[in-house]
């Protein structure tokens, strides 16, 4: 890596833990991040909790209630994210995993907090490289297709659809030297356990209820009716609202990534900065991943509604050393930098 971009990472890192720094000193709530982080865990899940009982007495309709619980989940994830990194309770484990459990019990879709703290570290190690397990799981650098489509909200399709592309890449990879052996025994491990014990489960469920659903679409309710009503709270408090949250996260962030062609450890080429106007419903539920996750492979350590308040500010430092804002080229190029 050049001088002059080892030099620029350095100015953008310090520039934001400026920020962060004066908003520490500005407000002194923000200082006090164990509080924080409960507070904002315990919020979200009452508010998951108000929104299923409101629908389970018919106050709101089906749709709002997911479209809430995909909201509220959002912020679970970005505590989930943020725990993995240990910024919480990191001195006190029961409570720790508690949080860890509580993140990913309202998210059961995606990988177990405990397996994906492994890869997500990894990411930033190895962010954009074939290796990169955690980006590559949810479609960054595939080409754009019908496929891409299907595969960015449902983790086990797409796993079961690029399986066979997907192994012989891993494989050669780790032949070459390009992952470990120890991270190669990671991931058969993460791939027998990772979606386990909710994952695999709720993913069939959602499979037998579209299945049913058509039956009752084309008169057979007789038969799917109970099944129907068995799996419905599980499908409107828990699946949707994962899945949609799921969609709109993994379609921002496999495209603020970018993948391929990038210099190993320079931090610019890994992300933009994702915040045109039109992806306002998507950042809807996915807490404005795409604005704010660039600022994260700057530094690191610091909790997501930090990164939320000093965006504005490190903006305008990333895009001075050359960062790139809204670079929607990366969708043409299979989220290539060049
Ligand atoms: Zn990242
Ligand atoms: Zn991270």
């Amino acid at each position: 890596m050049q001088l002059e971009t080892q030099t620029s990472i350095r100015e953008i890192s310090l520039g934001i833990k400026k920020i962060h720094e004066d908003l520490r000193a500005k407000y002194s709530i923000l200082s006090h991040q164990n509080i924080m982080g409960f507070l904002i865990f315990s919020l979200s899940i009452a508010a998951i909790f108000c929104s299923f009982i409101m629908w389970w007495n018919s106050i709101i309709p089906s749709w709002a209630c997911i479209a809430l619980i995909a909201f509220f989940t959002s912020f679970l994830h970005e505590l989930e994210h943020d725990l993995i990194h240990e910024l919480y309770f990191k001195k006190y484990p029961l409570i720790y995993q508690l949080m860890m459990f509580g993140v990913y019990v309202f998210r059961p879709l995606t990988l177990s907090p405990w397996y994906r703290k492994f890869w997500h570290h990894y990411h930033h190690q190895n962010s954009g490289t074939i290796t990169d397990i955690e980006e590559r799981g949810v479609s960054n650098g595939e080409k754009w297709s019908l496929l891409r489509l299907i595969i960015i909200p449902d983790l086990l399709l797409s796993f079961v659809l690029r399986y066979p592309r997907l192994s012989k890449e891993i494989k050669m990879a780790h032949q070459n030297g390009e992952l470990k052996s120890e991270d190669f025994k990671q991931l058969k491990k993460t791939i027998l356990f990772g979606m386990l014990p909710l994952g695999i489960p709720l993913y069939l469920m959602w499979y037998l209820y579209l299945g049913l659903s058509l039956l009752a679409y084309f008169g057979f309710d007789l038969y799917t009716a109970p099944m129907l009503t068995f799996c419905t709270p599980f499908v409107v408090g828990l699946i949707a609202p994962n899945l949609i949250r799921q969609f709109c996260l993994h379609f921002i962030t496999s495209n603020m990534h970018y993948y391929g062609d990038i210099e190993k450890g320079n931090v610019i080429e890994q992300t933009q900065v994702l915040n045109a106007w039109w992806t306002i419903p998507f950042h809807l539920f996915c807490f404005n991943f795409g604005a704010t996750h660039a600022i994260h492979h700057f530094v690191v350590n610091e909790p997501f509604y930090l990164r939320q308040l000093a965006a504005a500010k490190s903006h305008v430092i990333m895009r001075n050393y050359g960062v790139r804002f809204n670079d929607f080229g990366s969708f043409k190029r299979a989220n290539r930098y060049h």
